[in-house]
């Protein structure tokens, strides 16, 4: 049986989110299950209940891979120098890459909504304006920081902690260390420094968390919400603990690897 509106309502009204504190969503609708009216229903269900809102709405494709860079950057730098031929030049009304989610690029388009200026990590928000202007090039998460100084919340809805991009900040709190990555824009090629390494190990912080967050079952998937400014602490005292915590398993992960590297030597 598909969710409706209501069902979506209902959940949501569970969560006892507050409509004023703003927060950041993660959706991921293929693992909730079938909605009426698919990405729509879920956002117009979100904004029903939320005032204000962010989510990530990324354009990957705008990276370009130079023929050498920085050593230890967790990258395999193009030698071939093969033209550009898959990176597209950035521009202000890109959508977002669609592994991003429907939902995130429906918000992109939602009348009032504004978006960051970052060709690769952007944000969009509604009436979250002060966290898209904190952003800068060589800032890309201080929209986050911003958020966690206004007490926000982090919605993860069918997604798992891989996409809570989040847990970045807590990393960048930690001293973990960051990557150089380039874009395409049409003047010129953009150096994108403090880039945030992997989060293909993040669902290790799943068990810690859940003493914070609230939970609500929906179709075939989960609602969580967790306070932001909570879930970052959280997230510090486990990197201080173990330094390698959050790090994929993945032996030919460059960016992991680069961050054990660095922790080692320490
Ligand atoms: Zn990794």
């Amino acid at each position: 049986m598909s969710l409706s509106f209501r069902d979506l309502i209902s959940s949501l009204t569970a969560l006892r989110l507050v409509s004023h504190v703003p927060v950041i969503a993660h959706v991921d609708l293929n693992s909730l299950g079938e909605i009426d009216g698919g990405g729509a229903t879920f956002l117009s269900a979100l904004m029903n209940r939320i005032d204000t809102i962010m989510m990530p709405v990324f354009t990957y494709r705008t990276m370009i891979i130079p023929a050498t860079g920085p050593e230890n950057n967790g990258i395999i730098y193009n030698h071939r120098k093969a033209p550009h031929t898959h990176s597209e030049f950035f521009n202000p009304g890109m959508p977002a890459d669609l592994e991003m989610g429907e939902v995130a690029e429906l918000l992109r388009r939602e009348p009032g909504a504004l978006r960051s200026n970052h060709p690769v990590f952007f944000f969009t928000s509604i009436g979250v304006d002060a966290t898209l202007r904190a952003q800068s090039v060589s800032d890309p998460l201080a929209p986050l920081r911003v958020l966690a100084e206004l007490e926000g919340w982090v919605l993860l809805a069918g997604s798992d902690h891989t996409r809570n991009f989040n847990l970045h900040l807590a990393e960048q709190m930690a001293g973990r260390k960051t990557f150089i990555r380039w874009a395409l824009t049409p003047d010129r090629i953009v150096e994108l420094p403090n880039t945030p390494g992997c989060s293909r190990g993040f669902n290790q912080f799943a068990p810690l968390v859940e003493k914070i967050a609230r939970q609500v079952r929906i179709g075939e998937g989960l609602l969580s919400t967790i306070p932001l400014r909570p879930m970052l602490h959280l997230a510090y005292d486990l990197m201080q603990a173990d330094p390698n915590a959050l790090l994929c398993n993945d032996p030919g992960c460059l960016m992991c690897d680069s961050i054990r590297q660095q922790t080692s030597s320490d």
